[in-house]
């Protein structure tokens, strides 16, 4: 690996990314870019810091550490202790957090690790070089960070994203994308965790989670989650605490290993969380509660063989082996674990068995990270030139550079661990439009019928009065998704006069793939064309299976 992206042969007015890790399975993120004649570290989540250490000299200008997850931070420690001269930034919250990276290290021994930086509020580090940091949901302090660099002729920008999550979760809120909408930086380095996969609702995520640990206690079963030291663990605390289900129940609740010392950390913070987090401390303690049901305690080491003789509730560390807990005469036990490890392709460090104790394995989804919609909807509301993918499975971050509505507009980029890219800065780039809007609705079941609920939007497009023309829709499947379509007057006449062609011809008119006369088959020449119903292609499928003799076709059609 070379030491540093080089400067460019006509000089340093441009940008180039040099990535020492980018988060594929567990190798941590750690990004080196080249602003003009400046180097900047964004993260530092190498478990081994080696290649940094190539040369005398430190590999970077300045560190911006996103925020305090260990895939993001494991490595400032060693790289602050290779080059104490190296300035090292993250946000107020994050330098707090940051020394639950290394529970065996007294970091107060330690000067200056980390220097904190405001957020909202640029600050320029050296001439023409300046960072400002913006909230990012995820985790407390988490910030995405915009890097700007001042030349003679213009200005250079670029954003990384750190971890980042749209939504409010119920320790943090979201990142607000109206902060950097339009921003249009040159450069975007965004996490692509989830690939191109939708999610369901967050609420539906806690209501579904709550329900399966309900019904497990109910069951007389004991759960076992383990968890991050930060994030995740408080989140279901704060989920446990304040979900219907649980309220009042004579339950325990054990918080075991680093994450208690998460939650310790988060009582110092208190001052930086929601308001409405606040307010709820101010009510009853957040996460300690030896009174309030269900109660949430510290497990004491010597207690963990004997936890589970009735019902409970443990979060441990994710590092933690698990066969401490589950000894005989405790359980039976069910062990949730979140769905993003398995994704991730992360296994966890021990095996299920446990000294014959019962233990289901099962993942669940409460997502820490924006899903594909999420990831895109971000993208388009900044409008860079160049959209650099970190943080996911390689497969994952392809489907998402496979994005025809990405690609067609923006220089995409996922290279591993490693590759230099030059990121060339067109001045006559011309910002293409964002995609439409899309809106949520929502399902309705009764019984046979959907009812389906649109926002007031969409009544009120002038379009809508061609789609809602005739009161009729049609409805139909094109792959994983579904596609609602207005029927109007023209194409209802035309549907009647389909039908005068006999059932038993093969023609598009009788084709299985033709509707709203388009042919709707990708293997077809006439495909997205429109049609005659005489029409005719190779691959024709009959609409009416009754009228063909060969049944053996047909299922072969079906597989
Ligand atoms: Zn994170
Ligand atoms: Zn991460």
């Amino acid at each position: 690996m070379s030491q540093a992206p080089p400067a460019s042969s006509h000089g340093y007015d441009d940008l180039a990314y040099l990535p020492y890790g980018v988060g594929h399975s567990d190798e941590g993120v750690c990004l080196l870019v080249r602003l003009g004649p400046y180097r900047v570290l964004l993260d530092c989540g190498l478990a081994d810091i080696s290649p940094l250490l190539k040369a005398e000299n430190p590999p970077a200008d300045l560190v911006l550490c996103s925020h305090a997850h260990s895939d993001h931070a494991r490595g400032l420690l060693a790289l602050r202790q290779a080059f104490p001269q190296l300035p090292i930034y993250a946000s107020e919250v994050t330098t707090q957090l940051l020394p639950l990276n290394w529970p065996e290290v007294d970091t107060k021994d330690i000067p200056q690790l980390c220097q904190a930086l405001p957020m909202r509020s640029p600050v320029e580090f050296q001439t023409g070089l300046a960072a400002e940091l913006f909230p990012a949901g995820h985790l407390p302090g988490a910030a995405a960070i915009l890097l700007t660099y001042t030349a003679p002729q213009r200005t250079y920008s670029l954003l990384y994203t750190g971890d980042f999550f749209l939504s409010n979760s119920r320790l943090v809120e979201g990142l607000p994308l109206e902060a950097l909408r339009g921003l249009e930086p040159d450069v975007l380095i965004v996490e692509g965790s989830y690939g191109t996969a939708r999610h369901p609702h967050r609420r539906n995520q806690e209501n579904n989670l709550a329900e399966r640990i309900n019904q497990a206690i109910a069951g007389a079963k004991s759960v076992l989650m383990p968890v991050p030291t930060l994030g995740l663990g408080q989140e279901l605390l704060m989920l446990l605490r304040s979900h219907h289900l649980f309220t009042g129940q004579n339950l325990d609740i054990w918080v075991d290993g680093n994450v208690a010392a998460g939650c310790d950390a988060y009582l110092e913070l208190l001052s930086s969380l929601p308001s409405s987090v606040q307010n709820f401390a101010r009510h009853q303690s957040l996460f300690w509660d030896e009174r309030v049901r269900p109660r949430v305690r510290r497990l004491p080491p010597e207690q963990r063989s004997s936890i589970g003789k009735s019902p409970c509730i443990i979060l441990t560390d994710e590092s933690h082996d698990l066969r401490e807990y589950c000894q005989p005469g405790t359980g039976p036990w069910v062990l949730l674990q979140p769905q993003q490890r398995r994704n991730m392709a992360m296994p966890y460090p021990y095996s299920l068995t446990t000294g014959g104790e019962a233990l289901i394995a099962q993942d669940y989804l409460l997502a820490q990270h924006s899903d594909g919609l999420g990831t895109t909807q971000l993208i388009h509301n900044l409008r860079p030139q160049h959209v650099i993918f970190v943080h996911g499975s390689p497969t994952y971050l392809a489907d998402l550079t496979g994005l025809e509505e990405l690609h067609n507009r923006y220089h995409l980029h996922s290279p591993g661990a490693g590759t230099l890219v030059e990121l060339p800065i067109g001045e006559t780039f011309v910002q293409p439009a964002a995609p439409e809007t899309s809106y949520e609705g929502e399902l309705s079941e009764l019984g046979a019928v959907v009812t389906i609920t649109l926002p007031e939007a969409i009544a009120l497009d002038p379009r809508f009065t061609n789609f809602s023309d005739t009161g009729l829709v049609e409805a139909r499947w094109q792959g994983e998704e579904l596609v609602l379509r207005g029927l109007s007057q023209r194409e209802l006449l035309s549907q009647s006069s389909n039908a005068k062609v006999p059932l038993s011809i093969e023609c598009c008119g009788n084709c299985l793939h033709q509707r709203g006369q388009r042919c709707w088959n990708q293997d077809s020449p006439l495909y997205g064309f429109k049609v005659t119903p005489e029409g005719y292609c190779p691959v024709f499928e009959t609409a009416h299976p009754a009228t063909t003799p060969s049944d053996t076709d047909l299922e072969s059609l079906e597989e």
